[in-house]
């Protein structure tokens, strides 16, 4: 009985120190791991150090487009590649979602891509109709204030070149006034026989149908 129990306490000494010796060894080499990563991240950063320090050497800037979606490398001097840069030839910015301009570049009518007109803020389309014009159109009109006939409501462009304010359709046919309601020439122009539509002849108030 004595021995088997000395026994028993023997074995478990044994098994005791087997797990204490196997607890130490694993944790030493867990901890030596831990030191070997270490050593590695450290590695990695002075890497990436070195990779950074070696672009900033051979260039000022990344030679690859700014638009962060884009990978395509840039064009000689500016930030983005040919096909993010706006298309007017010496612009640097980048173009807009919808267009081949940049904001400063595109027409500033609601919806419109195109590029500016010359010195307008609009686009050929856009802008006054009015050949070289570069003023914005009225409101439903295709022409700008100043060469919209000044008729209510008319939208029609005015004879400008013969100092008139108004159309061809509401300009007296004799010089630059409107015209009389349903008639052709204006109020100055126009025989005075009631109902008449006829031109006042020269040193008369009356057309020559009622000048007698
Ligand atoms: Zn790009
Ligand atoms: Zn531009
Ligand atoms: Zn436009
Ligand atoms: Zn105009
Ligand atoms: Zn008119
Ligand atoms: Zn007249
Ligand atoms: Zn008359």
């Amino acid at each position: 009985m004595k021995t088997k129990r000395l026994l028993r306490a023997l074995a478990l000494l044994l098994v005791l120190t087997t797990i204490a010796l196997c607890f130490t060894s694993c944790f030493e080499e867990s901890s030596s791991q831990t030191n070997s990563n270490e050593t590695t991240t450290t590695a990695k950063k002075e890497n990436s150090k070195k990779h950074n320090s070696n672009n900033n050497s051979s260039s000022s800037k990344s030679d690859e487009c700014a638009n962060s979606t884009c990978s395509y490398k840039t064009d000689s001097n500016s930030n983005y590649c040919s096909v993010c840069n706006c298309q007017v030839t010496g612009c640097k910015n980048v173009k807009s979602s919808n267009g081949l301009y940049c904001i400063e570049h595109t027409c500033v009518k609601d919806g419109c891509t195109f590029e500016k007109y010359n010195n307008s803020d609009y686009c050929i389309l856009c802008k006054c109709l009015d050949n070289d014009c570069k003023n914005a159109p009225i409101e439903n009109g295709n022409y700008c204030l100043e060469h919209t006939c000044a008729v209510t409501n008319c939208t029609n462009r005015t004879t400008f070149e013969s100092g008139s304010k108004y159309c061809i359709g509401h300009s007296c046919l004799a010089c630059s006034n409107i015209r009389v309601a349903n008639g052709f020439y204006c109020k100055n122009h126009t025989c005075i026989a009631s109902g008449c539509k006829g031109q006042k002849s020269y040193n008369s108030n009356y057309c020559p149908i009622h000048k007698y």
